[in-house]
């Protein structure tokens, strides 16, 4: 099969399209024939050889993917709900060990979930990491409640945009930040009440007036290093604030979280169990199949396109994220 191998972490140039061995599924294993593979930024920080876990070389990049089950290994339990999922079926993979950039991924059973009929297999490979992240840092991490106010820190790409659409339906009050006119306008789109320029000098206090002076009850924050410290003087009493994105180091004052009761969070989607994944995948294939919840692919590049969707996905200027299509 074809495959995006990488022998030495560098630039996107070190990622090559190679013929490699076809893969078979060991025991708990899935064999997935992709249609898309999905780019996420962690991708990158993994081939620039600068991310906490690292594979060892050579590896093929990519977590997110949809396409159809190929085979299923001895012991996979492929239960989901009421049904059992079977070779033919058409999935989509959040393969945590990563290999989708690629037109055959071996996965574990409980990365493999069922791809709704009117969700293409493109849709399908942006759900993985950004909605599961969403999923992860709205509701289990963040409690987002009924009638709460939320501040999506970075609303217009893959995980925020996936958090605006959890949020809505949710009957929070949801509030995005984007960085330009159109991704503002797309914010708007997807439901959000309120929008803002995280590159307009003073959006802080037009956050703080859209609440009337109160702060808002949670943030999911895309890019700590830049706004964590002005994060706690959004955040209401008891709020939370959720570090999804980070990119460098801060300086906060921690006075401006005891004066609020309010809290900070990590996440990191690795650190999640079997069983939180099974619960948030569930939650998502719950909003995939009444619809309301949709990712929003911007751009289509062909597999051998990688090193060029991994500048795109690190630039600026987002209204949904970038796939690779695998043939
Ligand atoms: P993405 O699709 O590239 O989106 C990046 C977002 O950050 C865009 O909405 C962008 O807005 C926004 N942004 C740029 N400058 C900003 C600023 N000064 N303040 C607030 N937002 C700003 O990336 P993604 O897939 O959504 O991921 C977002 C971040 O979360 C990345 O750093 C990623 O590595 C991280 N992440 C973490 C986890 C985890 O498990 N913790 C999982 C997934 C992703 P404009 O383009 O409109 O400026």
């Amino acid at each position: 099969m074809h495959a995006i191998v990488v022998r030495a972490h560098g630039d996107p140039s070190v990622m090559k399209l190679e013929q490699v061995p076809d893969p078979h599924p060991g025991p708990g294993q899935v064999l997935v024939r992709l249609h898309a593979a999905g780019v996420n930024p962690v991708d990158t920080y993994i081939r620039a050889g600068g991310y906490g876990r690292l594979p060892s070389l050579p590896y093929t990049p990519g977590i997110d993917g949809a396409g159809i089950i190929e085979a299923v290994g001895d012991g996979a339990d492929m239960q989901r709900g009421f049904r059992a999922l079977v070779p033919g079926d058409r999935v989509w993979v959040c393969a945590l060990g990563g290999g989708t950039y690629a037109q055959r991924v071996l996965t574990r059973a409980h990365e493999v979930h069922a791809l709704p009929e009117g969700v293409t297999f493109e849709q399908g490979s942006r759900i993985g990491v950004p909605y599961l992240t969403a999923w992860r840092a709205m509701m289990q991490i963040g409690q987002a409640r009924p009638g709460h106010s939320v501040l999506i820190h970075g609303a217009s790409g893959g995980v925020g945009s996936a958090c605006v659409q959890i949020g809505v339906a949710g009957g929070r009050r949801v509030m995005g930040t984007a960085g330009t006119a159109e991704g503002l306008a797309f914010l708007r789109k997807l439901g959000c009440e309120e929008t803002f320029n995280h590159r307009e000098k003073g959006y802080e206090q037009q956050i703080v007036d859209a609440t009337g002076g109160r702060g808002v009850d949670l943030i999911i924050e895309m890019l700590a290093n830049v706004n964590l410290e002005r994060d706690m003087g959004l955040v209401a009493p008891r709020g939370r604030i959720v570090v999804v994105g980070n990119r460098g180091q801060t300086t906060i004052n921690a006075r401006g979280l005891m004066g609020r009761d309010s809290s900070i969070h990590g996440m990191a989607l690795f650190n999640a169990s079997r069983e939180e994944l099974l619960e948030c995948a569930a939650g998502v294939e719950g909003g995939l199949r009444a619809g309301w919840l949709r990712p929003v692919v911007q751009e289509v590049m062909p597999l051998e396109g990688a090193p060029r969707a991994h500048e795109w996905v690190m630039t600026d200027g987002k209204r949904g994220s970038v796939v690779l299509r695998v043939v």
